[in-house]
């Protein structure tokens, strides 16, 4: 319910992700006079959206899982999600093709998944029950109980351990499934997941195997209109509740007196006063550049530098002049390789000869986001970052973007190429450049054990008592549940702290 019992407090959020959204809706619930500066023309950050010649094109999320987390936002804030934006039901929620011809659809049907299983290899029938049981175990430790909870201290950490042993977290996500499943391929059909937040299924924490349950849970969701709708939604949420967007507003530095954050300053010499300041933006680029020419700054950027950043992305947004129905909303194309492409994505000094794809196909469920008759797509392909491959993308993307083109046509959309009305590409530079993600990483910190809950970067400074971060720099992590958990996590301190301040 909305609390407005802090009156006189002001907080800046610096970012307007989902993270940075979801968070500046609660303190404004709160009660909290609450500035949200990003420095982009639109809100959303990774789901940001393009618009050419009729075409919508969600840039970054596209599946939307646990709309309870949502609806709980909104409701918190003494609305309802749904006056604000539809969620339609996808099904199947993926589907997964190999180069052999072998396909099968993940949908939330369990006569349907038995159906399939059984036809692929009878003896992982009962398998995927016990990879079932364990992936709803994993779920309500790591994401009911934890998902949402700060951890500040060691000893959070320490009282969570009993639990994450019990579960093995400490076994990657294909291993734990490999436990249960024995068909190479339904292996790759049930340890996929942690690839949608940045974790490699190999190194990744089994923990991220609760991806499953929590689809199975609630279902695979998309706004109509498209994932731009959802970002609209909470935007105009935080401004009927009283909050202030400011856009186009590119923050250079997060003011210090006295150890305490006092505000921001923007690249254009505008200056915003506050008592609580948030970042949204990546947390490299929040210690190395906001926090520049400080101590507390120097000493955390040089400490993250060395951390292991998750894989980057090249995507490709692409218009067609017909509308293709039988390509399902989600599809999942596996490559000839699995494990050793995955391990030339994560740690490989160059761009891999071959490819693993998804490709969203929208207008599925919502023939809207393309002119009539036509549709619009995007196809992504995991790639290494700059760190590890410093490539000049500038260079290499249309090589690259056309080499994927080719294989869609040949594997999955005929006549792709005659059909093309238009076509844009973001590459792992952009990510830098446009988003200020550090080595171009679509997912910030790789999430393995050692650098998720309390190793990863805290919901509050360590040292700067009046200083948070949101979003997937932080905990729990990426994806779309876990940026708005961690506004949860952080909004909690704030609210906390707030109170302690004098207006
Ligand atoms: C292509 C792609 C597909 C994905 N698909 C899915 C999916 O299907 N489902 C899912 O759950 N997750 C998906 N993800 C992951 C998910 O999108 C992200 O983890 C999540 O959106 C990140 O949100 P965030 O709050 O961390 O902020 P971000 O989206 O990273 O936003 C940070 C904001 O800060 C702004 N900013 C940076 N520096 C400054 C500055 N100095 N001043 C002002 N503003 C600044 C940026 O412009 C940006 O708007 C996908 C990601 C990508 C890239």
């Amino acid at each position: 319910m909305l609390d407005r019992t802090l009156p006189g407090r002001r907080a800046i959020v610096v970012g307007a992700g989902f993270g940075g959204l979801a968070l500046a809706i609660r303190l404004q619930t709160a009660g909290i006079a609450t500035t949200l500066l990003e420095r982009r023309d639109k809100p959303g950050g990774r789901a940001y959206v393009y618009e050419d010649q009729g075409f919508t094109f969600d840039a970054g999320p596209t599946v939307i899982t646990d709309p309870s987390a949502l609806e709980e936002l909104f409701e918190g804030a003494g609305r309802r999600l749904a006056d604000y934006v539809e969620l339609l039901p996808v099904s199947p929620f993926y589907r997964l093709c190999w180069e052999d011809g072998y396909s099968f659809d993940y949908v939330n049907d369990q006569a349907e998944l038995d159906r399939q299983i059984g036809a692929k290899n009878p003896r992982d029938l009962a398998g995927y029950r016990r990879f079932l049981d364990y992936s709803k175990a994993v779920f309500e430790e790591g994401y009911v109980k934890l998902g949402t909870v700060p951890f500040l201290q060691f000893r959070d950490m320490v009282r969570a351990g009993p639990q994450l042993a019990r579960l093995q977290a400490w076994k990657s996500v294909y291993a734990k499934v490999a436990e249960f499943i024995e068909d190479e391929q339904l292996r790759q059909a049930f340890s996929f997941h942690s690839l949608l937040v940045g974790g490699n299924p190999f190194a990744t924490s089994s923990i991220y195997a609760l991806i499953h349950a929590l689809e199975r849970r609630w279902g695979v969701f998309f706004p109509r209109g498209g994932t731009g709708a959802l970002v609209r939604g909470m935007a105009k949420l935080f401004e009927d509740l009283g909050g202030r967007v400011e856009l186009n507003a590119d923050v250079e530095r997060i003011a210090l007196e006295g150890g305490r954050a006092t505000g921001v300053v923007l690249k254009d010499g505008r200056r915003f006063d506050a008592d609580l300041v948030a970042s949204n933006a990546d947390v490299v680029h929040t210690y190395e550049t906001l926090l520049k020419g400080t101590a507390r700054g120097a000493a955390e950027a040089r400490r993250l530098r060395r951390k292991k950043f998750s894989m980057s992305l090249f995507v490709i947004y692409f218009g067609l002049k017909r509308h293709r129905p039988e390509i399902m909303h989600h599809t999942v194309c596996f490559g000839a390789r699995y494990r050793d492409l995955i391990a030339e994505i994560f740690n490989g000094r160059t761009l891999p000869h071959d490819f693993s794809l998804y490709l969203h196909n929208p207008c599925a469920t919502d023939p809207s986001l393309a002119p009539p008759g036509m549709g619009s797509f995007y196809v992504l392909a995991p790639v290494p970052h700059l760190g590890n491959a410093a490539l000049d993308w500038e260079k290499e993307g249309p090589l690259y973007r056309d080499r994927i083109l080719a294989y869609l046509e040949r594997h999955y959309i005929p006549g792709l190429r005659d059909d093309l009305v238009t076509c844009r590409i973001f590459t792992p530079q952009d990510f830098r450049s446009e988003l200020n993600a550090h080595l171009g990483s679509a997912f910030s910190l790789d999430p393995v054990l050692t650098q998720s809950a309390w190793f990863r970067p805290h919901n509050r400074d360590d040292a700067i008592p009046n200083l948070y971060i949101v979003g997937a720099g932080t905990h729990p992590g990426a994806g779309v549940p876990g940026v708005v958990g961690s506004a949860k996590a952080t909004a909690a301190l704030m609210i906390a702290d707030a109170a302690h301040v004098r207006p």
